[in-house]
């Protein structure tokens, strides 16, 4: 049967069978390890894309299918988590975050339950480790407040100690402005991004704690316009991430490189998929759906404060093309997200990707493919990724209690 044959869903916002096709990688008749995986890859997304257009119902987010797979893991997760035992604080985010985003809540006594397990994950020399006795480290702390922050209870803001998590965090601090991740750690810009995430969510940020940082995060920009997690390495989209969201939370929205800095970025996008990959000559993968796009919110951030530009009505990357991907070539039949068809889901690409597709929708002017509202999902903070309200309420909180000295 030929192409025009086949019923269309009818919607000119969406990309046509024929257009994606045209977006096949052109080798150049010289084959690598990582053009054959690239064109593998295409061929399964282009089959997906293929049978989404015969298909007459439009691409739909399988809400309650996640929110059941969500609310299960909060309980029992399978033996493919095993080593993730080190990361419970992340779980809880991932989980918590996730349902957030998709708008259902737990009832009370669960979310209390949840709030004991996270304050015993609280070191006493301040900051969590990643499950109880584990050493305090800035990538569990973060995920620790934001998921104290996700559920935004009172007993929830009760638990973090904030005189010993600003030790902790002045403890992780090195003379250059980095932060080491944990006593003896690797240091890079995640450690950046986390303490200065958690010290201004609960109101523990002064200039002195993180004088020198913005040198560091400057000095991490590559030749090709991306962030590295330390000078000299390669860019990447998390560490872009993080290097973005901790130049706006310390005041300093424009002073790197802008316009290598936006080639490297759009260019993340992938043609024929539509989502983001995390570096070039990488495959796509739905969690960077969020590391690479929740960098153009922030970049929106910067451009208004430059003269003469005025802020977006959209983002600076194809918002439709990439709910394309999460919606038609990443979910799960019993529920979650995955990273790429072919893959089975896990808990933290169901979160990057959730969040992903949040961005992609709204920006000033929302971009939800075919106007289908059954899609629409809650508005999230780009420099936390936490939803918006979970944001403004614990700064509410915090922000009346005093910064300890
Ligand atoms: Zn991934």
């Amino acid at each position: 049967m030929g192409d025009s044959m086949v019923h269309k869903c009818n919607d000119p916002n969406l990309r046509s069978y024929a257009e994606i096709l045209k977006q096949m990688q052109d080798d150049e008749g010289e084959q690598s390890k990582t053009s054959i995986l690239q064109t593998s890859v295409e061929n399964i997304i282009l089959k997906l894309y293929k049978l989404n257009e015969s298909k007459t119902h439009k691409p739909t987010l399988m809400k309650e299918t996640h929110i059941k797979l969500l609310k299960k893991s909060i309980h029992h997760l399978d033996n493919t988590y095993e080593n993730s035992d080190c990361s419970r604080t992340w779980l809880c985010y991932w989980i918590l975050h996730s349902l957030n985003i998709l708008d259902e809540r737990l009832d009370d006594h669960e979310y209390s339950k949840i709030v004991d397990f996270l304050a015993k994950c609280q070191s006493p020399k301040g900051g969590f480790g990643g499950n109880p006795g584990l050493l305090p480290h800035l990538g569990s702390t973060y995920s620790a407040v934001a998921a104290l922050c996700s559920i935004g209870t009172y007993q929830a803001y009760q638990v973090i100690d904030r005189v010993r998590l600003k030790m902790f965090i002045l403890s992780r601090r090195r003379k250059d402005g980095s932060f080491s991740l944990h006593a003896d750690g690797e240091v890079d810009m995640r450690g950046v991004y986390c303490a200065l995430a958690v010290a201004s969510l609960t109101n523990l940020y002064t200039p002195d704690l993180f004088e020198g940082t913005e040198n560091f995060i400057l000095k991490c920009q590559t030749w090709d316009g991306g962030f590295g997690g330390y000078p000299g390495m390669e860019a990447h989209g998390g560490y872009t991430y993080c290097a973005l969201a901790s130049l706006i939370i310390l005041g300093k929205p424009d002073i790197y490189d802008f316009r290598p800095l936006m080639r490297w970025l759009a260019n993340r996008q992938m043609s024929l998929e539509g989502g983001f990959q995390g570096r070039p000559n990488k495959q796509v993968d739905s969690c960077y759906s969020f590391w690479q796009g929740a960098c153009f919110p922030i970049i929106n951030i910067s451009l208004m404060t430059k003269e003469c530009i005025s802020q977006s009505d959209y983002w600076l990357y194809d918002q439709k093309a990439l709910q394309e991907y999460l919606l038609i070539c990443c979910q799960y039949a019993h529920g979650g997200l995955v990273d790429k068809p072919e893959i089975k889901p896990d808990i933290y690409h169901t979160c990057y990707a959730l969040s992903g597709l949040s961005i992609a929708q709204m920006s000033p002017r929302p971009q939800i493919i075919e106007s289908n509202l059954e899609n629409k999902l809650e508005l999230i903070h780009p420099l936390y990724n936490l939803e918006h309200t979970c944001v403004i309420k614990a700064m509410k909180y915090f922000h009346l209690r005093p910064i300890p000295s």
